[in-house]
């Protein structure tokens, strides 16, 4: 059965933290006019076929006939109310992931969508875009960052026909800017063909790792700070601490934690809030998560200590950890971009729209 086969790699790529984290990457299969497509706020690692979304292919083909607003929240609302007019009967409760337009747009069988550190070390450098035609010219489509939902999927949309005109074949992998691979393919084997030879062609690229050894850090100063970061967030509150050498590293100065303040991609918005804050002495936190709040309108999950590593706070135990998990990843990023003319992280304008997107606060809270 198509659905067991998709189960199988979902299952497969999504429990492995170097491709995917969290509810991050999405998975799709296609039958004749059905596209089972992953539910949002499902993860990779454990759905089942009942997380996945049994879509119409040719209802989901119509949203790229029709004409939306400009304006973001109109344009999203009504693509949004299309793509669940999609959804075939019986499957009124789900919710299909912010991609599937996306995952629709290619005529293969299976397509697999995730964020590998080491791939994302390629779409979030300065030079990302040279690097990949240098290191796969034809055989990759490259697609700028632009903001996601309909916007990237009508991009791609127009991209991947340009593709086909030129190349008389269709695309099968996709490398988007500031956000991850998509690989596509008639067999769950091509997939994985494709994701690990583009992985060893960037690792054979790559001239630095992160190391996530304990560093050497101020025990007496962790504590502190520790406490520090309990009595401001209030008693509900979790922390998780890492004097990991590399986040030691990011925060020996205000030059260093600038390589990796801002997101490089929207998993790091939603899971660790767009920004850390940063402090370097005792006696700082309280006056610097306010600031924070002040300016952003909610608290942030990430705090970067100097001579201490990194602080994951939040409300619950998973949510602390995922927290911290993520901004591991963004930090193995900005080592990994070293290698390719250093870090580049979204823009400005484009975090503050997946800061405010719904679809994303939608999974974030799932
Ligand atoms: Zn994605």
């Amino acid at each position: 059965m198509i659905i067991d086969e998709l189960v199988g790699f979902s299952n497969f790529y999504g429990s492995n933290e170097e491709l995917v984290l969290a509810g991050g990457g999405n998975t799709s299969a296609k039958d004749g006019d059905i596209m089972y497509i992953k539910g949002s706020g499902t993860r990779l690692c454990d759905i089942t076929a009942d997380g996945f979304v049994k879509m119409s292919r040719s209802k989901i083909a119509e949203i790229f006939t029709k004409t939306y607003p400009d304006n973001d929240k109109e344009r999203e609302a009504l693509s949004l109310k299309d793509l669940m007019d999609a959804k075939l009967p019986g499957q009124e409760n789900k919710r299909p992931s912010v991609e599937t337009t996306l995952h629709s747009l290619f005529p293969q069988r299976f397509v697999l969508h995730l964020h590998p550190a080491m791939v994302n070390g390629i779409t979030c450098a300065k030079n990302g875009k040279e690097w990949a035609q240098k290191l796969f010219g034809e055989d990759v489509l490259w697609i700028d960052a632009c903001k996601p939902g309909y916007t990237l999927a009508k991009i791609c949309c127009d991209t991947l026909k340009e593709y086909k005109n030129k190349n008389t074949k269709d695309a099968d992998i996709v490398l988007l800017q500031n956000h991850g691979i998509f690989i596509a393919d008639d067999t769950v084997e091509g997939l994985g063909d494709k994701l690990y030879s583009v992985m060893a062609k960037i690792r054979a690229e790559i001239n630095d790792e992160s190391d996530f050894s304990v560093g050497e850090f101020d025990g007496d100063k962790a504590q502190e700070i520790f406490n520090e970061i309990s009595e401001v967030f209030g008693e509900d509150s979790v922390v998780t601490f890492e004097p990991s050498a590399v986040s030691l590293e990011f925060a020996e100065d205000d030059d260093s934690i600038s390589k990796v303040y801002k997101p490089f991609n929207p998993d790091q918005v939603v899971y660790c809030k767009p920004y850390p804050v940063y402090v370097q002495n005792k006696g700082e936190i309280a006056d610097k998560v306010n600031q924070y709040k002040t300016a952003n309108g909610f608290l942030p999950k990430i705090i970067f200590v100097k001579a201490c590593g990194i602080y994951g706070v939040d409300y619950s135990q998973k949510g602390s950890e995922t927290a911290v998990a993520l901004f591991n990843d963004a930090m193995k990023i900005a080592v990994f971009a070293e290698s390719f003319g250093g870090g580049k992280p979204m823009s400005d304008e484009l975090t503050d729209f997946i800061v405010n997107w719904e679809a994303e606060s939608y999974r974030s809270k799932q």
